[in-house]
């Protein structure tokens, strides 16, 4: 008797937050692409599932759920660091206080859909980071060696299951080669098409062609309309756009974006 095989997940969750984030790779894809594309993490499980399936994994449940990412901890007096420091403003305080409230609300999305809490570090916030942020040189550590060491040890203890990897970044693909030689069998990636104007990009698709998998590359930029959040989810039937409705459009109607509205009245 096989024993039934579950579904995995592990997610670099600081990078699918900047995919969501306005005009980058899900974003792009939505009828307004300046704002953040709101994902439906139990979507994101689904699409995944029939994946598997798809490609002749029998697997119909979600295993262990990771969403790996870090979030700062605001400290109390963190108002007076614009007072106290000269490479700190009110602004950038501001800044900080927004990106580590949408980043909660990513995660609390993540984890009413299943997803585990203890792949979340809450490092403290220091002043000396600020700069860093603003310019955006700041380093977060650990996320994507956590996200390959969650994997490979769950993938060497449970070889009956399938692993799904949601990255963005195939440099974490050679170490898990090296420590899991039977990736191919049932190791998977999600990511999203590289830009190709940027060369470290060009390099990224690079690095996933050169890997064997039985079950190829899930690319999320091309499922935008399963994943994001929305009652009612519409592909625009004149510029591909997807967009969300609280009502249903009538079936003899054909999908149409705000934006290619407003252009045809
Ligand atoms: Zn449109």
């Amino acid at each position: 008797m096989s024993v039934a095989s579950k579904l995995n997940l592990y997610i670099d969750g600081s990078w699918l937050f900047k995919a969501c984030a306005p005009e980058r790779a899900l974003a792009s894809r939505l009828e307004f692409p300046d704002r953040a594309l709101r994902l439906n993490f139990s979507n994101l499980v689904g699409l995944l599932l029939r994946h598997v399936r798809e490609h002749g994994g029998a697997c119909d449940t979600a295993g262990d759920a990771y969403l790996v990412t870090s979030i700062f901890r605001i400290p109390d007096d963190v108002d007076q660091w614009a007072e106290e420091r000269d490479d700190v403003t009110t602004a950038d305080i501001e800044n900080v206080r927004h990106s580590v409230a949408a980043r909660e609300a990513f995660v609390a999305s993540a984890l009413r859909s299943g997803f585990r809490e203890d792949g979340v570090y809450r490092p403290h916030l220091k002043g000396w980071m600020i700069q860093r942020l603003r310019e955006r040189r700041f380093q977060e550590k650990q996320v994507d060696t956590t996200v390959v060491a969650l994997l490979v040890s769950a993938a060497i203890t449970r070889p009956q299951d399938y692993h799904v990897i949601v990255t963005g970044d195939a440099d974490v693909l050679p170490a898990i080669k090296v420590a899991y030689p039977a990736y191919s069998q049932n190791v998977f990636v999600a990511t999203t098409h590289p830009d190709q104007l940027r060369a470290e990009a060009r390099q990224t698709s690079f690095a996933l062609a050169d890997f064997e998998y039985r079950i190829p590359p899930v690319f999320l930029d091309e499922h935008v309309r399963d994943l994001v959040e929305g009652a009612h989810v519409y592909v625009c039937g004149h510029c591909g756009k997807v967009f969300a409705r609280s009502l249903p459009i009538p079936l003899e109607a054909k999908p149409c974006c705000k934006p290619c509205h407003d252009k045809r009245t």
